[in-house]
C-alpha cells in the first residue's frame, strides 16, 4: 500500500508544481487512508480519492484599495472551493502575507475532513489573502476588506459557500466584510460565521476553537484515567485560538506557562492567570501590540526573543499559531521534557518529522483536523440558529461543541485503535474521509 500511496503522491506533486504545504496534507490523508481505501474497489473504481485533491472550483482576483496616503495598492484575493459533498462549502479567510494559492488548497483540503468530522453538514474551502492586516489603520482594514468582498460576494452564500475568520481575520474584518455584502446583494444573510453577537452571530464562537481543542485533550486524558487539572501546558501563538485555550485549561484547574507571535516567546512559570490573560486580550484584540509587552508587566515572566515554546518543559502543549511551528528537533525535544499530550489547535502546525517522533514515542497526539474541528463545528452552529432566526444560550452553545469534541474523538478512536495505542492521526482521517466518499459515490460522477 505504501507504494500505491507513493505513487498517487507522485501525481499529485505533478499536478501541483511546488505547492508544498499541499503536498504535505494530502499526503498525510493519502498514507493514512490508502489501505481502507485500496479494500474498498467501489472507491478506487470512481476515482475518490483522485476527485478529493482536485479543487470543484479555484477563485481568484485582483484586490485594490486606496491606503491612507491616498495611494493604491494592489493584493490578491483567493477562494479555493474544495468539497460540496456533504455540504456548502466552509472554511476561513485568512489574511497573512505568506498565503499563496498552495497554502489555501492544503488549508481547504483539511477543512473538507475536518467538517465531515463534525457531524455537521458542511463542505469543505478556505480562502484569504496576502494583504497583512498588522500595522494598517481601521479605515486601510476597512477599504481592503470592502475591496475584497466586492468580488467575493459574487461566489459566496450562505447556501453555496460560508467563509468564516482564521488568521489576521477577527470579529472586526468579518463585520466590514459583513457590511459590504450586505450593502451589494441587499440581503441580511448569515453569509459569514464569526459575526458580532448583535447581528448574528453566536455566543461561544469566539471561544470554540481553544475551548474545543482543550476538550479534546481533556477526552484523551481520560483513557489514561486522567484529566486537565494540574497539568503544565505550554501554548503558542497569542490570538484568538491562543487566548482561548488559556481560558478553558484555566477552568479546568491547569497552568498554561507560555504564550508566543511570530516575534518570540514569553516564559511565566507563575501562570498565565485570568487577569493576565485579560491584559493579553485587550494587549492583542484591542492595542495590536506585541506579546513581549507582557514580560515587561509581569516581573514573573522572562521574554524569550525570537523562540518557540517547546524547549520550556510541560506536560501538554498546545500549538495554536501557524503551519509547520514544530520541526522533528522540536518535537524530540517536547518528548525528552516529559510532554505526553498535544493537542493541536493550529492547522498543520507539526512537520512529518515531528509527527513521526510523536507517533513513535506513543503520546497522545491530537491532530489539528480533529482537535481544532470546535471552531467550525460552532459556526455550523451558527449557520443553524441564523437559518432559524433565533439565538441559542451561551449554555446550549457550549454543551453543543462539547459533546461534538466527544465524539469527534470517539470517530478517532474507533478508526485509529492499534492493539491499546490510539492513533489520532489514522482515526480522524480515516473517519473524516469516509462519509465524504460515501456522499460523492452516491451523488454519482460530480
Ligand atoms: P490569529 O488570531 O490571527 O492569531 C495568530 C497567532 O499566531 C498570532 O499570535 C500570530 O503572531 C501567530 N503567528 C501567525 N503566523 C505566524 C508565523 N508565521 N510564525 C509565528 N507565529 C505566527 O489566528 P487564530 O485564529 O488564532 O489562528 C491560529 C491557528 O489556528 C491557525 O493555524 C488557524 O488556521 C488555526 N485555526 C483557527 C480557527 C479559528 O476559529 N480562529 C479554527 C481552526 C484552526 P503575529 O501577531 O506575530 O503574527
Amino acid at each position: 500500500m505504501q507504494k500505491r500511496a507513493e505513487e498517487f503522491m507522485q501525481e499529485v506533486i505533478r499536478k501541483n508544481p511546488g505547492e508544498i504545504e499541499f503536498h504535505q496534507a494530502v499526503r498525510e490523508v493519502v498514507e493514512a487512508v490508502m489501505d481502507h481505501y485500496g479494500a474498498n474497489p467501489k472507491y478506487v473504481k470512481a476515482r475518490v480519492l483522485e476527485r478529493m485533491t482536485e479543487p470543484e472550483r479555484v477563485i481568484m482576483f485582483r484586490v485594490p484599495w486606496l491606503n491612507d496616503k491616498g495611494e493604491v495598492m494592489i493584493n490578491r484575493g483567493y477562494r479555493v472551493e474544495m468539497s460540496s459533498a456533504i455540504g456548502p462549502y466552509k472554511g476561513g479567510l485568512r489574511f497573512h502575507p505568506t498565503v499563496t494559492l498552495g497554502m489555501l488548497k492544503f488549508l481547504a483540503f483539511e477543512q473538507v475532513f475536518k467538517n465531515s468530522l463534525t457531524t455537521l453538514p458542511m463542505g469543505g474551502g478556505k480562502g484569504g489573502s496576502d494583504f497583512d492586516p498588522k500595522g494598517k489603520s481601521d479605515n486601510e482594514v476597512m477599504k481592503f476588506c470592502q475591496s475584497f468582498m466586492t468580488e467575493l460576494s459574487r461566489h459566496i452564500g450562505p447556501d453555496t459557500d460560508v467563509p468564516a475568520g482564521d488568521i489576521g481575520v477577527g470579529g472586526r474584518e468579518i463585520g466590514y466584510m459583513f457590511g459590504q455584502y450586505k450593502r451589494l446583494r441587499n440581503e441580511f444573510t448569515g453569509v459569514l460565521t464569526g459575526k458580532g453577537l448583535n447581528w448574528g452571530g453566536s455566543l461561544i464562537r469566539p471561544e470554540a476553537t481553544g475551548y474545543g481543542c482543550v476538550y479534546f485533550v481533556q477526552e484523551m486524558l481520560k483513557t489514561r484515567g486522567e484529566g486537565i487539572k494540574g497539568k503544565i501546558c505550554t501554548v503558542s501563538g497569542s490570538g484568538n485560538v491562543a487566548q482561548y485555550t488559556v481560558e478553558k485549561v484555566n477552568q479546568l484547574k491547569g497552568k498554561c506557562v507560555t504564550l508566543s507571535d511570530s516575534d518570540g516567546t514569553i516564559y511565566d512559570p507563575e501562570g498565565i492567570c485570568e487577569e493576565k490573560l485579560t491584559y493579553v486580550m485587550e494587549l492583542k484584540n484591542e492595542k495590536r501590540g506585541r506579546i513581549s509587552e507582557y514580560a515587561k508587566k509581569y516581573k514573573s515572566a522572562k521574554y524569550l526573543s525570537g523562540k518557540r515554546p517547546w524547549g520550556i518543559k510541560c506536560d501538554i502543549a498546545f500549538p495554536s499559531a501557524t503551519q509547520n511551528e514544530i520541526n522533528g528537533a522540536d518535537a524530540k525535544e517536547l518528548v525528552r521534557n516529559g510532554c505526553y499530550a498535544i493537542g493541536e489547535g493550529a492547522n498543520m502546525p507539526t512537520t512529518p518529522e515531528g509527527i513521526e517522533v510523536f507517533q513513535k514515542s506513543k503520546i497522545l497526539y491530537a491532530p489539528g483536523k480533529a482537535a481544532n474541528a470546535g471552531g467550525v463545528a460552532t459556526s455550523g452552529l451558527e449557520m443553524s440558529q441564523n437559518s432559524e432566526r433565533l439565538s441559542w444560550t451561551r449554555e446550549e452553545v457550549e454543551e453543543r461543541l462539547h459533546n461534538i469534541m466527544i465524539s469527534i474523538h470517539n470517530s478517532c478512536v474507533k478508526y485509529g485503535k492499534e492493539g491499546k495505542y490510539v492513533n489520532y492521526v489514522k482515526g480522524a482521517n480515516i473517519a473524516g474521509f469516509v462519509k465524504v466518499a460515501r456522499a460523492m459515490l452516491d451523488q454519482g460522477l460530480v
